[in-house]
């Protein structure tokens, strides 16, 4: 699909009150919009594993951003690698890192695609606050911030800023957020299509999103609790983790989720997951 016509589709739908079939405005009408807001390669990819298993090993990651379209406001889930990065020549080489970080296309430039600017994005939510998820957040200051309540206090912590984390989503820390707390899923948008569920490790309020289409299923966006292919198939715990037991029960109760909602789980870097969702700007519905 052209973004034209995703476009016109989308002003058809805002502005008539009636449709034909009747169902153009049914709650269940969830777009899923998989966005790359990143690439990295990395020469040594040791630190995606504490058991040494991945030391020396290369590899090459997707930085994904996700939009979710549901009748009731748009939730934007990650927010990729920052804009800024695709202005430098050659990308981003961080001191001492065996890691490059390339940004082929703005987020800013691609929700225009979609006809939306950053001020039009009603919900922000991430899975962590790491600067790999988090780095376009100082764009969305105006949207309401779905947030883990351990994950805000770690984000604005001593820790976190001596670790310079802070400047990734500084435009934060004066808005009022949701925060969500306890165990339980938290609903976006009350239905049930959008659900925001615990998965604390990675980091003390690392949280996973299950999306609900109509026409193909469940999707299940994991995070960083497995960043790779092979995270999930040795639950393997980075180096930069918060809490190693914590993690691998989430990988758990993740798995569990998985398997009740039926749904397909896109591991967060991987490649193929992120190739197997629609090519931007068609959404999976
Ligand atoms: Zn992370």
């Amino acid at each position: 699909m052209s973004a034209c016509l995703a476009l016109s589709a989308c002003a058809t739908s805002g502005t008539s009150t009636v449709d034909a079939r009747g169902d153009a405005a049914a709650p269940s009408s969830v777009k899923l919009y998989a966005i790359d807001c990143g690439h990295v390669e990395s020469s040594d990819s040791g630190s995606m594993a504490d058991d040494g298993s991945m030391d020396g090993v290369a590899g090459k990651g997707i930085i994904p951003c996700y939009l979710i379209r549901h009748p009731k406001g748009e939730l934007l889930w990650d927010t990729g690698l920052s804009d800024a990065i695709a202005d430098m020549p050659g990308g981003l080489r961080p001191q001492g890192s065996p890691m490059h970080f390339e940004m082929p296309k703005k987020l800013a430039t691609q929700l225009g695609e979609l006809g939306l600017a950053p001020a039009d994005i009603d919900y922000l939510s991430f899975s962590h606050m790491h600067f790999d998820h988090a780095g376009n957040a100082n764009l969305f200051a105006s949207a309401k911030w779905l947030v883990d309540a351990d994950e805000y206090a770690q984000a604005f912590s001593e820790t976190a800023r001596q670790r310079g984390e802070v400047p990734h989503y500084s435009a934060l820390e004066h808005v009022k957020p949701v925060l969500l707390e306890g165990d339980g899923a938290y609903d976006v948008f009350g239905d049930g299509t959008v659900t925001i569920h615990q998965a604390p490790g990675h980091t003390p309020g690392h949280t996973v999103l299950l999306v609900k289409t109509a026409k193909s299923g469940a999707v299940l966006l994991t995070g960083d609790l497995w960043p790779l292919r092979e995270s999930r198939e040795r639950q393997l715990v980075p180096t930069y983790n918060s809490n190693r037991a914590q993690t691998i029960d989430s990988m758990r109760r993740v798995e569990a989720l998985a398997k009740e909602s039926n749904a397909h789980v896109i591991r967060q870097h991987v490649l193929e997951d992120f190739a197997a969702l629609p090519a931007f700007p068609t959404p999976l519905e």
